[in-house]
């Protein structure tokens, strides 16, 4: 039994030797396992990795695109959470600033701006839920306005004051006297201190002072002052203007300062405190020092600001009661769409602190960043919507609450189109890439494959060429050994069959010499130690010895030699030898491979370029697919035709050599079964260089 393998290959055999005979076949089935071999490392190590790697690098490109469109995301999603934390991070930082304070016993009414920048105002109600700081709830001034005729009696004391200021302090006497209500007897007290002061009697301006002293000191005038606060005031005026004692005067006006700024609480939406303070500071210009002056403004100024804000929230307070939060925890009241604060309820022990942010702040800061993050991040894009809509291409939404729960966050990409556009523009990229890389590696390998197989083929052919010439020599030298021995042994009688014996010993002996001299030439050419001599010379003589020569074969199998020479002919640059082994060559393969009893035509045709010289066989002629190998080194064609015949594939070779080393060139042309012209042309002119081997 013999294995499949066995099989296989005798069947492989069977079928080449029925071109090429057993031997051959053999050597043939040897060479093709070898292409099978290499094409096969080929395909394992170079295609299917190649195959492999561009189907990864074509998914690749489909899952790079799903990870960039999460990238994005992520970017979009960062950006965002980044906001919402940069917003927590400001109430934080808040936290614990304020609960630190609280923890000091310090009060957490004052000083905002450390507390934090967006701080506006801040309040702390005491357990019955009473505003106990720092400043009063707006209680409505009920004081009625005085009667027309107390008006009308005080503009005329008022406008006696400079003119006439005896008349005036008589006139503002009488009115203190006539006024029931107090509030307006101690405005006509002040009216007559004032016309004393402005007579010039200081000493009795102060002394009547004192009578302010005597209302309650509750007490405010029309306006909202506070009598007694204005008495002081007064007093300390006018003892400044007496300069009685300076240094003591100023002490007491900065006491009174300061009581105004930390031990009042003032009253929101009412102006009277901080106006008083700020005309006691404008008496001390001058006279305090300049440091205590700028620090007591600062705090009017804060304390004013904080006046102010809780003058526009007032009316958020209520809201408050409703969300007392957890001892010590921090609770915040979004901004609504009208309100101007964000508020953060902490409630400690039994008081409960409210701090108002400003919303409009809070917002400047927000925008500002999303357009640093505009810039920053080109592709995406980022705004704050109030009360809108998510847009349906958002990448990321997010709502700013608990402090700003209207606005939500929106991180888009710039431009979804841009952003498509360029997506489909990378994967064309990609994958035209990918796809060329795969196209010039499949043509490569296979270019490769090709050349393996020629060279593979070369190899062959030279395994060939031995083969042949030792098989073209053993048979001249058996012919001549056999004639040689027959003449030898007297076996050859007559003198005609001697001839005949003698004649195929020379003939033998020629295709002997003429095999040899192919075969040194060759060698020589192959060496690059070929040398011809070019030297102007006739290029007929030679052409008609090389006919002479082959003439017996030719006839011999019955063929008409046709000889076609110009009438004249210039002197050529080449070397006779060579030229002449060039037609030997030529019609000796016109003998082997023309047609038996055909015609072989010879021609040499000048032209203005040079003179064509051209053997006609009509024989067995070339496959159309051979045509350009014919002058290969070593090619025979695989037609049985050619192999029955002897040869080496070397004659055509050394022709090409040498019309090259001519400078001329060399042309086959031929037609199955019809004909097969060789026709090589020699330039007019030597080539430079002229006698090396192209
Ligand atoms: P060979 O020794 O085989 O004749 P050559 O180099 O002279 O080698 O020729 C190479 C091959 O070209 C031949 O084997 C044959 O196939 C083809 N060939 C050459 N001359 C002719 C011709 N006149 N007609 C047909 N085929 C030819």
């Amino acid at each position: 039994m013999s294995s499949p393998r066995e099989t296989l290959r005798r069947l492989a055999v069977a079928a080449l030797a029925r071109h090429r005979g057993e031997v051959r076949a053999l050597q043939d089935l040897r060479h093709l396992t070898e292409v099978f071999r290499l094409a096969a490392v080929f395909a394992v190590l170079m295609l299917l990795p190649t195959m492999f790697l561009a189907w990864q690098a074509l998914s690749s490109v489909r899952s790079e695109e799903l990870s960039l469109d999460a990238d994005l995301q992520d970017r979009a999603r960062a950006i965002s959470t980044g906001l919402h934390r940069d917003l927590q991070d400001v109430f934080t930082r808040f936290e614990a600033k304020a609960l630190e304070r609280l923890r000091r016993g310090e009060s957490p009414t004052d000083s905002l701006g450390e507390l934090s920048p967006y701080l506006r105002a801040s309040f702390r109600f005491d357990a019955s839920g009473a505003l106990a700081a720092p400043f009063d709830l707006p209680a409505p001034l009920q004081i009625p306005e005085p009667p027309a005729a107390w008006r009308d009696a005080a503009r005329s004391a008022r406008a006696l004051e400079r003119s006439d200021p005896a008349a005036a302090i008589d006139a503002w006497r009488a009115l203190a006297a006539a006024s029931a209500r107090p509030e307006l007897a101690a405005e006509a007290v002040l009216g007559e201190i004032r016309a004393l002061a402005a007579g010039g009697e200081l000493q009795a301006a102060e002394a009547r002072t004192t009578r302010l002293f005597e209302f309650p000191p509750d007490l405010r005038e029309r306006h909202g002052f506070r009598i007694y606060d204005v008495a002081v005031l007064k007093r300390i005026e006018l003892r400044l203007a007496r300069g009685a004692a300076p240094d003591a005067d100023r002490g007491a006006l900065e006491d009174f300062v300061d009581a105004l700024l930390t031990n009042r609480r003032w009253t929101i939406g009412h102006e009277a405190d901080p106006a008083l303070v700020r005309e006691a500071l404008r008496m001390l210009q001058g006279r305090s020092d300049p440091g205590w002056l700028s620090s007591a403004r600062g705090q009017l100024n804060e304390r004013y600001a904080q006046l102010y804000w809780a003058e526009q929230v007032v009316s958020e307070l209520e809201l408050v009661f409703d969300r007392i939060p957890e001892e010590g925890q921090f609770r915040y009241l979004g901004a609504r769409a009208d309100s101007a604060g964000v508020w953060a309820l902490v409630r400690i022990g039994e008081e409960l602190f409210a701090f108002s942010f400003s919303v409009q702040q809070l917002r400047e800061e927000l925008d500002a960043t999303v357009e640093r993050r505009n810039t920053e991040a080109r592709e995406l894009f980022t705004q704050l919507l109030d009360d809108q809509p998510v847009p349906d291409d958002a990448l990321a939404a997010r709502s700013l609450g608990p402090w700003l729960p209207s606005v939500t966050l929106v991180v888009q990409p710039f431009d979804a189109d841009a952003l498509q556009l360029s997506k489909n523009r990378r994967r064309t990229v990609r994958a035209g890439v990918v796809l060329t890389a795969v196209f010039i590696t499949v043509v490569g390998v296979f270019w490769v494959a090709r050349m393996i197989a020629w060279e593979v083929e070369a190899a062959r052919q030279r395994a060939d060429f031995a083969a042949n010439v030792s098989h073209e020599l053993r048979s001249p030298i058996t012919q001549i050994r056999l004639k040689g021995e027959a003449l030898q042994l007297g076996l050859v009688e007559g003198e005609e069959d001697m001839a005949a014996h003698f004649d195929a010993i020379v003939h033998e002996a020629e295709r002997l010499s003429r095999l040899v001299d192919n075969v040194l030439d060759f060698a020589a050419i192959e060496r690059g130690a070929k040398r011809y001599h070019l030297r102007p010379d006739d290029l007929v003589p030679v052409v008609l010895t090389a006919i002479d020569a082959a003439r017996s074969t030719l006839s011999e199998r019955g063929m008409e030699i046709e000889v076609v020479l110009p009438e004249d002919l210039p002197p050529l640059w080449f070397d006779r030898e060579a030229i002449g082994q060039v037609m030997t060559n030529l019609l000796s393969n016109a003998a082997k491979y023309g047609a038996d009893g055909k015609r072989v035509r010879i021609a040499v045709e000048p032209h203005e370029e040079g003179v064509d010289l051209s053997v006609t066989d009509r024989g067995m002629g070339i496959d159309a697919e051979e045509l350009p190998r014919v002058f290969d080194d070593f090619f025979r064609s695989q037609d049985p035709e050619v192999r029955r015949r002897k040869g080496t594939g070397i004659g055509l070779a050394i022709v090409r050599y040498i019309v090259e080393a001519h400078g001329g060139t060399i042309h086959v042309d031929s037609v199955p079964n019809d004909h097969t012209t060789f026709t090589l042309t020699l330039p007019l002119q030597p080539p430079d260089g002229a006698g090396e081997p192209a």
